[in-house]
């Protein structure tokens, strides 16, 4: 078996490798997060780009344990905002993680835009890389159109005013599996596939 870290500590993530693993017919990768390995340092995200923040993640991560590693970053980028909030997605309204203030925040900036010009995309970077140095990027986009106000229990972060190209519902209305056979995650994800049926020999 050979071990592979994902840098996170989100359930959710974990279980979308592996499944994506187990759909490619990928055997002999152990996924582990950053729970089932000791602690280290994890250095802010400071890289202009989703694709930099990802890699340093992922450098950081096979630095620290000698495993090969994935890393993602991943935002809103509004066109109207000229593609902000961008990597500054999860801290938009100044404090880190405040989904519902953020969200707000984007709804505030586009409440005079018509509707015409309020397409956004989610953006995901992902990087595999090895301990040899070697690292794979890959980036999955999901284009939609930001609705003005929230519907929809479920997903996170801007997921409740996004509307998926080719949907009515928000992303937040879709099931998980749904979310997941779309998403600008599940897409960079896949695009590893190659890169990891290689790890796995
Ligand atoms: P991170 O990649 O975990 O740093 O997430 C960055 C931020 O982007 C999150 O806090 C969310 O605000 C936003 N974001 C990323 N992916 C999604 C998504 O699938 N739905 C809604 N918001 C997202």
């Amino acid at each position: 078996m050979t071990k592979l870290l994902l840098a996170s500590r989100n359930a959710k993530k974990l279980g979308e490798l592996r499944r994506i693993l187990e759909a490619e017919g990928i055997e002999g990768i152990e996924v582990l997060g950053l729970d089932d390995v000791d602690e280290f340092p994890e250095a802010p995200e400071t890289a202009p780009d989703f694709e930099g923040n990802a890699s340093a993640k992922a450098r950081d991560a096979v630095a620290a344990t000698g495993l090969p590693a994935i890393a993602d970053d991943s935002g809103l980028a509004v066109d109207a905002l000229n593609g902000m909030p961008g990597v500054l997605s999860a801290r938009w309204a100044g404090r880190h993680g405040d989904d519902s203030a953020n969200l707000e925040l984007v709804l505030a900036q586009l409440r005079d835009t018509p509707d015409e010009r309020r397409g956004a995309a989610f953006v995901c970077a992902a990087v595999l890389a090895l301990p040899g140095g070697e690292e794979t990027v890959v980036r999955g986009e999901w284009r939609g159109v930001l609705v003005r106000e929230r519907r929809g229990e479920n997903g996170f972060g801007y997921d409740p005013i996004f509307v998926p190209e080719g949907e009515k519902r928000t992303s937040a209305e879709l099931t998980a599996a749904e979310k997941d056979a779309l998403s600008h995650r599940g897409k960079a994800l896949r695009a590893l596939v190659p890169a990891l049926r290689e790890l796995a020999g």
